[in-house]
């Protein structure tokens, strides 16, 4: 029996309780994320899935998909920022491909290679999951062991390839950055100035947020929007919109942003000191250059 902490990132049928006619009813939208914290993944067989049909991403993807990693074309998007991957290893090379691995696990994965490298971390199988109540999660075990990286098709693949990078970028905090953001470690602690100084942040904060159907009990869904572990893995995953210039990715950041505060994301003028620490973080660490 492992433990495990999931940070689960839910859909709209399970967020719709949330509110009258629906919280986060609406269909692409790929806002639907999980209220609280989540633990409730106990006896998860660590080890079994994804060792069996597998190799990275980089090498022997599943039959039939296209394989090996593309990295460095592009970068640099419109947000005056432009820097290069590092020279360390890139994220390809840590995601296990199974049998269950969707397709745009891949596209997601070679956006963040165009954008950053990493150092060396413990690798991570990466799965479809099947219901319609889960739009993706990353689990890992209390002490920091990646189990899986799930990722669902419950929204727009536009949308679903900003939050496969969100989940990835659980896994990236959680596994290669020594769980960062919720630890406080002092690294995050320039980024979460950036992001405390944001309106967005403000109204989560509040308890009020825009975008959100009146009378909608949004209280719970705020709380879940501040926790440092959430807030890290929306913004790492705006980061690479705009750092990569992807346009899928950037269209998904552009649609929630029309929404609200309620969406979790920030506008491109809030968000620019925000990817300014993020930037100042991975070339710290030799990420980018
Ligand atoms: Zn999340």
């Amino acid at each position: 029996m492992f433990k495990t902490k999931d940070v689960g990132d839910q859909s709209p049928n399970a967020v719709m309780a949330y509110g009258p006619g629906g919280l986060f009813n609406t269909p692409g939208l790929g806002l639907n994320r999980k209220v609280g914290k989540s633990k409730k993944k106990t006896g998860i067989k660590v080890g079994v899935k994804g060792s069996a049909s597998s190799g990275d991403f980089d090498h022997g993807g599943r039959p039939g998909e296209i394989g090996g990693s593309e990295s460095g074309d592009g970068g640099g998007g419109d947000d005056g920022e432009s820097h290069s991957p590092g020279d360390g290893p890139k994220i390809t090379s840590f995601l296990q491909a199974t049998s269950k691995t969707p397709g745009i696990a891949r596209d997601a994965a070679k956006v963040i290679n165009s954008v950053h490298s990493l150092d060396d971390m413990p690798k991570v199988p990466v799965v479809a999951t099947g219901g319609k109540q889960t739009l993706g999660y990353y689990k890992q075990t209390v002490d920091g062991r990646p189990v899986e990286i799930g990722l669902s098709k419950a929204s727009s693949e536009d949308d679903q390839k900003l939050f496969a990078v969100h989940e990835m970028g659980h896994y990236i905090e959680g596994a290669g950055m020594e769980g960062g953001a919720r630890n406080g470690a002092k690294e995050f602690a320039p980024f979460m100035k950036a992001v405390q100084a944001s309106p967005e942040h403000a109204e989560w904060k509040s308890g009020k947020l825009s975008g959100a159907p009146a009378g909608a009990s949004v209280a719970k869904y705020a709380e879940y929007l501040t926790q440092p572990h959430e807030i890290w893995a929306r913004a790492y995953s705006q980061y690479i919109a705009t750092r990569s210039g992807d346009i899928a990715m950037k269209g998904a950041v552009d649609r929630l942003n029309k929404i609200g505060s309620v969406s979790g994301m920030w506008s491109h003028k809030s968000f620019k000191p925000i990817g300014k620490a993020i930037d100042d973080m991975f070339a710290k660490r030799g990420w980018i250059k």
